[in-house]
C-alpha cells in the first residue's frame, strides 16, 4: 500500500514521528501488506528549530517532497499548498493520503486528495473547541467532513463526529485509536533526561514553563499586553521559562514588550527532547498549546490553559488542567492552584496505551 503523509507544522512532525516509526516496525515484521510511506513537507514551519530538529531527533524519514510554502496569509498559503500538493499526488498516485491535526497544511492536503478521488485518513479527528473564530477549528471540521478514515484520540472526539452525523455516511470509518502524542512521549521520554540541563541552569526545579502562540492572543495587542503583564508578575515570585514561538516574538516586538531584568527567561523554541526534560523539572505548565496540555499530564504536571476553551476537556474534568481565559486575576489564581499539583498520569487512560499508531495502521489496512 502506498501512502502519502502530509505534514508542515511542528505538532505534525511530533505526531507523524509515531506513525512513521510504526510503519517501519510493521514492514520489518513482514506481517500483512507492506506500506510505502511518501512524506510531503509543506514548509509551513521552516526554521531549523521549528522543523529540521524534529526530523533529526525523532528519526522521521526525510521528506520526499519539500514544498517550502510559508510566510503568507491563510488564503494564499492554503491555496498554494493545494496547488502544489495536487501535483505531488498526481505524480505519486497513492492509495491513501494521511493528514494530521488542524493546520492549513491539513486542510490543503485533505482537499487536494479528495478532489483527485484519493481517500483521506485524518489523525486527531473529532476535536472541537466549538469556537469558529479559531482557524484551526475551521481546518479540522472541513477535514473531518471530507475524510474517509476518522482516527480519533479520545472517546469525546468520536462523540463529536457522531453528533455531526458523520457515522451515517456510507463507507466512513470512525475509530477511537488513542493519541499518537502519547505513543511519542512514551518512546522518547527515556531518552530526554538532562537534554535541557543547559537551559534549566540557574533556575532550579519547580519553575513555571510557559508557551503561548495562538492567534487569538498574538493578534490582539491589548490581550497580549494584559497576559504578559501577569506573566511578568508571576515570574517575580518564581522563575518562568518560556520557549518563544516566532509568531509570539514578532507580536511582542510589535507591542514593544520588554522582559529584560524580570524573572521571565525567554529562550528560542526547543527540540522535542529538550521540551520533555523541561516538562520533567517544571512545577506547572502555562500554555495555549493543544499538545502541551496533554504532555503536562503525561509528565505528571498541572496545567493552566490561557484560552477561552479547550479541546482536551477530559483533563479539566479530572482537575489537572484549568482553563482561565485572559483575565489577569483568574490566570494568577490558577497558576498558584496548579503549582506542584500531584498529577498521576496512570489515573486516566483515555489517550490509549501507547499503541495508537499501530491501531491506526491496522485500521487503514482493514485488519
Ligand atoms: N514543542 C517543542 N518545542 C517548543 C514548544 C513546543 O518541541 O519550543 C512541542 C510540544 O512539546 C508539543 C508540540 O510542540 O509536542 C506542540 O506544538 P504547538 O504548541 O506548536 O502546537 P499545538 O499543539 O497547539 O497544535
Amino acid at each position: 500500500m502506498k501512502m502519502v503523509t502530509i505534514v508542515g507544522a511542528r505538532p505534525q512532525f511530533i505526531k507523524a514521528a509515531a506513525v512513521s516509526r510504526a510503519i517501519v516496525a510493521h514492514n520489518r515484521s513482514h506481517s500483512g501488506r507492506a506500506i510505502r510511506e511518501v512524506i510531503v513537507h509543506s514548509g509551513q514551519h521552516h526554521d531549523v528549530n521549528m522543523s529540521e530538529i524534529f526530523f533529526r531527533e525523532m528519526e522521521i524519514p526525510a521528506p520526499d517532497h519539500a514544498l517550502s510554502i510559508h510566510g503568507l496569509g491563510h488564503g494564499a498559503m492554503t491555496g498554494r499548498m493545494l496547488e502544489r500538493i495536487e501535483s505531488v499526488l498526481l505524480e505519486e498516485r497513492p492509495d491513501l493520503v494521511l493528514v494530521y491535526g488542524d493546520t492549513n497544511t491539513t486542510l490543503a492536503g485533505a482537499l487536494a486528495a479528495v478532489k483527485l478521488h484519493l481517500p483521506v485518513a485524518h489523525v486527531e479527528a473529532g476535536l472541537r473547541s466549538f469556537n469558529r473564530m479559531m482557524p484551526e477549528e475551521i481546518n479540522r471540521i472541513l477535514t473531518d467532513h471530507v475524510a474517509t478514515w476518522l482516527l480519533c484520540p479520545t472517546p469525546t472526539a468520536v462523540r463529536h463526529l457522531h453528533d455531526e452525523g458523520l457515522h451515517l455516511r456510507a463507507g466512513m470509518v470512525i475509530r477511537h485509536c488513542g493519541d499518537v502524542m502519547f505513543d511519542t512521549i512514551r518512546h522518547f521520554a527515556p531518552h530526554a533526561r538532562d537534554r535541557a540541563a543547559h537551559l534549566r541552569q540557574g533556575v532550579g526545579d519547580g519553575y513555571r514553563l510557559c508557551t503561548l502562540h495562538r492567534a487569538e492572543l498574538t493578534d490582539n495587542d491589548e490581550r497580549l499586553r494584559q497576559v504578559f503583564d501577569v506573566l511578568l508578575d508571576l515570574a517575580s515570585s518564581r522563575p518562568m521559562l518560556m520557549p518563544l514561538h516566532p509568531r509570539t516574538r514578532n507580536a511582542l516586538q510589535r507591542i514593544g514588550l520588554n522582559w529584560e531584568g524580570s524573572g521571565l527567561r525567554v529562550i528560542e523554541p526547543v527540540g522535542y527532547l529538550e521540551m520533555i526534560d523541561l516538562l520533567d523539572h517544571a512545577g506547572v505548565v502555562i500554555t495555549d498549546s493543544g499538545g502541551l496540555q496533554k504532555e503536562a499530564f503525561f509528565m505528571g504536571k498541572g496545567c493552566v490553559t490561557v484560552r477561552a476553551e479547550t479541546e482536551w476537556t477530559e483533563l479539566v474534568e479530572i482537575g489537572c488542567n484549568q482553563v482561565t481565559g485572559f483575565d489577569a486575576h483568574t490566570i494568577c489564581q490558577a497558576v498558584v492552584a496548579m503549582q506542584d499539583l500531584p498529577v498521576d498520569p496512570s489515573s486516566c487512560d483515555i489517550y490509549g496505551h501507547g499503541d495508537a499508531s499501530e491501531r491506526i495502521l491496522k485500521t487503514l489496512l482493514g485488519e
